[in-house]
């Protein structure tokens, strides 16, 4: 089976998020299967800065589109591509070249907000992509795009009656793709897309929508995110026609790669460790403190590490809020993040009106994640949703104690140690609010105070498996199914 696996971000060529991490790990795990795998993703600048050994080419028919009516034409000049074999796996990598489009320091934004030609420089993407599938050696049996960036290529993939079926997967159904109306004549689509029940939404055209409405079947990243999504409290507007599409919406919660997140081989962390040798955790707690600038003595408190985006979907806006309480239960806390300029300015306010308590970061610095999750002893997470999330997964492996909200993916995947002691991985709370998250936060302190069980603990979840292999073959079996099935 050739899968072409689409994405705008795959890690470590571009990652601001999950999605990165996912369109990283899942195509290899795949490809342990039986899969044959093409990933294609922009060719941008932080790609460009590896320096990595490419071979260019043209993707053929990239103009085809371009033929209905009042649609932007391409030349051949900018429709070019650079494919690569890259790492040990077996995997063929191709990056969409468009410089004008991608040689820029952000993937989606700078400091004036989101590009303004988000719109074009992703229908550009889901061309080239769809031209890529339809004219290359590769011949996909199925084109799996992720989120809003490849959401057209479902359309255009109909529109062009390839007969190669597509699976559309939400990561965050809050970042919808919406463009203002105007952009609809540059995207060679026929007017007959241009409606409320197909690609508008609220007056906007939503590539999202586009990629629920004509994909040959939807999943998103866990079972219980697939659920919540249905509902108005968590579709982000999106709920009522997601109702319609039920029936072929699949949940298929996210996994670890464990050759990149492993306190046994991790090369970002200071002493290498697992659960025969869980002492060294230490030697990592005090590289974090020493290298986040806390005072000696935070060795003897326990260390709270927060790596997320900072967005209000995260509830960071929690943390805050409680970030005196914490202190006062007698810990310490570790803040990565970046995001909304009004978190990333409080974030650095907090760490100052608390010093020596607090230390934050307000970067995106994948050592320094590395180093958190090594360090910390108890990782929070108060996420108002969580499609999935994937540190409290790289919290168990690091023998972290996760503190998550009960929400999606979160809930999915963690135990609360006091409803089950024998299954427990961690601790959970439902509201979203300040009191539910410091009584979380206090009950995983007074259990780090009891150290004989807290060991008992954390070497327990180290062992826990959450690797790709399980959710790999529930893909396998979908796209099996879409294709004895064709739409
Ligand atoms: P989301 O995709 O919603 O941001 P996930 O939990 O699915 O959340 O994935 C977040 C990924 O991004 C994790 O690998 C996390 O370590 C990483 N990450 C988030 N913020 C930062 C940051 N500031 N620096 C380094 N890594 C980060």
């Amino acid at each position: 089976m050739n899968i072409l696996f689409a994405s705008s971000e795959v890690a470590p060529f571009a990652k601001t998020g999950g999605l990165g991490d996912v369109s990283a790990s899942l195509p290899k795990a795949l490809n342990e299967i039986g899969c044959s795998l093409s990933v294609i993703m922009p060719f941008y600048k932080s790609v460009k800065n590896l320096g990595l050994n490419l071979t260019p080419f043209t993707i053929e028919g990239f103009n085809f589109l371009s033929t209905y009516a009042g649609g932007e034409p391409l030349s051949t000049r900018q429709a070019g591509a650079l494919g690569a074999r890259h790492g040990a796996d077996d995997i063929n990598y191709v990056f969409v070249v468009n410089d004008e489009y991608y040689d820029r320091d952000n993937l989606y934004s700078d400091g004036n907000g989101e590009y303004k030609d988000n719109g074009l420089r992703f229908s550009y993407f889901s061309r080239a992509v769809l031209s890529f599938a339809i004219n290359s050696d590769f011949k996909p049996d199925i084109i799996h795009c992720n989120d809003w960036h490849a959401g057209l290529v479902c359309l255009y993939a109909k529109l062009r009656n390839t007969g190669i079926e597509t699976l559309f997967t939400i990561h965050n159904i809050g970042y919808q793709g919406l463009f203002p109306k105007a952009l609809f004549d540059k995207l060679c689509i026929p007017r007959r897309f241009f409606k409320v029940n197909d690609i508008l939404h609220h007056g906007k055209i939503s590539f999202l929508k586009a990629g629920i409405i004509h994909s040959s079947a939807i999943s998103t990243v866990s079972n219980g995110y697939r659920k919540e999504i249905l509902t108005p409290a968590f579709g982000c507007g999106m709920d009522a026609i997601l109702r319609r599409h039920a029936s072929r919406i699949y949940g298929i919660v996210n996994g670890v790669d464990y050759s990149e997140w492993d306190p046994k081989t991790d090369k970002r962390i200071a002493c290498n460790y697992g659960p025969e040798n869980i002492d060294r955790k230490t030697g990592c707690k005090k590289d974090l403190i020493e290298s986040t600038g806390l005072p000696p003595e935070t060795m003897e408190r326990p260390v709270v590490g927060m790596i997320s985006r900072l967005a209000y979907q995260k509830g960071v806006d929690l943390i805050a809020g409680t970030a005196k309480d914490i202190i006062d239960l007698g810990a310490s806390i570790v803040i990565l993040g970046i995001g909304d300029d009004k978190y990333n300015n409080l974030f650095k306010d907090i760490a100052g009106r608390h010093p020596g308590y607090i230390s934050s970061h307000i970067v995106f610095d994948d050592s320094l994640a590395h180093k958190i999750e090594a360090g910390s002893d108890i990782f929070v997470m108060p996420s108002r949703y969580e499609p999935c999330g994937l540190n409290q997964l790289y919290s168990l492996r690091y023998g972290t104690l996760p503190v998550v909200r009960a929400t999606g993916g979160l809930d999915d995947t963690i135990i609360d140690l006091y409803a089950d002691k024998e299954r427990g991985n961690g601790i959970k709370f439902s509201g979203a609010t300040k009191k539910d998250l410091i009584e979380a936060i206090a009950r995983a302190v007074e259990l780090y105070k009891n150290k004989e069980l807290w060991q008992d603990v954390t070497k327990r979840i180290m062992n826990l498996d959450f690797s790709w292999r399980t959710s790999a073959l529930q893909y396998k079996r979908l796209y099996e199914k879409m294709l004895n099935s064709p739409r």
